[in-house]
């Protein structure tokens, strides 16, 4: 049987804050989320990072369009829309992959990751 003092459901921006504030008071606290794929909630898949990244590359294309007016001219320049995202997905991937690995730390702490159906999550072998 697991015996914990808290469980949190969900991994999103809210399950954060509140996992270490209950392991540094020393609560052991499971979090729980229900999909691989939701890892990290809506601000992490569908919303802060995803749009942030996105509207940075706009950034770099307007910089670009708007050059003229700095004195520089740039020719023969295009978005490639896929290298676009795949940059998107990667930093993506690579925050759920930090947030895998603090649960791991975390989780000396009696924090862990585990999924809806109380299986081990890919952190287990922490
Ligand atoms: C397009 C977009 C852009 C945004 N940009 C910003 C921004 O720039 N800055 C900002 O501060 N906020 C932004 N937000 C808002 C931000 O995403 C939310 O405020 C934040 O995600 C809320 O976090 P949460 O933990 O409350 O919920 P969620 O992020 O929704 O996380 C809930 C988690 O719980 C899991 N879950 C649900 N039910 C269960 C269950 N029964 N069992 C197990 N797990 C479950 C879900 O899979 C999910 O991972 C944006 C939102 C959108 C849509």
């Amino acid at each position: 049987m697991i015996k914990k003092d808290a469980i949190i459901i969900g991994s999103g921006q809210a399950a954060k804050p509140l996992s270490e504030k209950l392991s540094e008071a020393g609560w052991k606290t499971v979090m729980i989320e229900k999909s691989e794929a939701e890892l990290g909630g809506a601000c992490l898949n569908v919303g802060c990072t995803p749009t942030k990244t996105l509207i940075a590359s706009a950034k770099v294309m307007h910089a670009i369009n708007t050059s003229e007016i700095h004195g520089i001219s740039v020719s023969d320049f295009k978005i490639d829309f896929d290298t676009t995202q795949k940059r998107k997905d990667k930093i993506v991937a690579d925050s759920k992959e930090g947030l895998l690995q603090k649960n791991c730390r975390r989780r000396k702490l009696g924090i862990g990751l585990w999924n809806s159906f109380f299986q081990r999550g890919k952190n287990s072998e922490c």
